[in-house]
């Protein structure tokens, strides 16, 4: 059998980058993060600018920039889990030009929480880990358990881009998980639990869905 494509939504904070990188590992598919390609890239030229701006601001970068992301990405998996895409209605209709999904799943987590949960991330600068200064604390403050890489905050996890981020979530992506509530896709998993018990339910929706 070929291997899973798995859709992970949520809101910014909802843990997508913990729990697909769990899918990753138990599955062995490529984990496929706008996100992250584009911080790789902030300040590639595009005919729309750099992504930088847009990032900076908290807005979506231009649908064509992300779109070709995506299809080189998926071209060459054999299996992924998508994060951080589709982020509104018409990377929706793209993504379904050019891929069927196995599963789709949205990490549900009430707004209030996201705020406290993003504005105090830290991420390692080597191996992308995720801590929270008071939630999930590392070892040794400023220093990555897993590899020892120096921890950072993201420029886009300060509280004015933080509000900025969940509006354009409302605005925007809340649509794209309309959409696939109303075609029956969706999956909804509570990702207000620990970290462990979310992947213990994501991991069931999976094992049903492939
Ligand atoms: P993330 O790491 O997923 O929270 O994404 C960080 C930022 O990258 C977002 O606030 C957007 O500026 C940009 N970004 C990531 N994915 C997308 C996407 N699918 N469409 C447009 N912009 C995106």
């Amino acid at each position: 059998m070929s291997q899973p494509k798995i859709l992970l939504l949520g809101p910014p904070g909802a843990g997508k980058g913990t729990q697909s990188k769990n899918i990753a590992e138990t599955y062995d598919v490529d984990h496929v993060t706008t996100g992250d390609a584009l911080r790789a890239n902030k300040d590639m030229e595009t005919e729309h600018g750099t992504p930088r701006s847009f990032m900076e601001a908290g807005e979506l970068v231009p649908d064509p920039v992300v779109n070709e992301i995506v299809q080189a990405a998926l071209e060459d998996a054999d299996g992924f889990v998508l994060d951080g895409y589709p982020r509104n209605l018409s990377q929706a209709e793209y993504l379904d030009d050019i891929t069927d999904l196995d599963l789709v799943a949205l990490l549900d987590v009430d707004h209030g929480e996201l705020v406290d949960r993003l504005t105090g991330r830290r991420v390692c600068s080597e191996c992308g880990a995720n801590y929270h200064v008071e939630f999930s604390p590392p070892e040794e403050e400023g220093v990555c358990d897993e590899c020892g890489g120096e921890l950072i905050q993201r420029d886009d996890d300060n509280e004015e881009t933080v509000k900025e981020r969940l509006n354009v979530f409302d605005e925007n992506t809340q649509p794209v998980i309309d959409y696939y509530d109303d075609e029956g896709e969706l999956v909804r998993i509570d990702g207000e639990g620990t970290p462990d018990e979310v992947w213990a339910d994501l991991q069931a929706a999976i094992e049903d869905a492939v």
